[in-house]
């Protein structure tokens, strides 16, 4: 018998770890992971890990209607965010500030929030978010 991990579970290790590919011939890295750079179609690739990297704030958009479920986390704030480190673009929900709060150019972290549970079956999702770096009073 051959066990193999669900590809969900992959994905969501994959997730909570903000696990990316790094081109070693280009130099970039793409989020979510890929089997081939997209940036220049090369083989020539390694895994690497953007959970304990900060990011700046590109652009962002705001969601008033919240789908069903979510009514309670309204708005919902999806931000375009560039690792301060390897310069990759993520996508993903931002969290512990307000519209009027965000600047572009402004440092976030990821940290793991529930997003949600699954209907009936009371299974908890969570996923990656990020919210502002709390700069230490001096
Ligand atoms: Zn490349």
């Amino acid at each position: 018998m051959r066990i193999s991990i669900p590809p969900t579970w992959r994905t969501r290790i994959d997730r909570y770890r903000l696990r990316a590919t790094h081109c070693k011939d280009c130099g970039r890295t793409g989020y979510p992971p890929s089997e081939v750079c997209r940036f220049c179609g090369s083989k020539n690739i390694e895994t690497v890990e953007l959970i304990d990297e900060k990011a700046k704030l590109v652009t962002w958009t705001v969601i008033y209607s919240a789908m069903e479920g979510f009514e309670e986390r309204r708005p919902i704030i999806i931000g375009v965010l560039e690792t301060l480190n390897h310069k990759a673009r993520i996508l993903a929900p931002l969290t512990d500030i307000l519209p009027e709060e965000l600047r572009s150019g402004m440092e976030m972290e990821p940290v793991l929030r529930r997003i949600g549970e699954e209907g009936d079956s009371g299974l908890i999702n969570y996923g990656i978010a990020y919210r502002p770096v709390l700069k230490k009073v001096e």
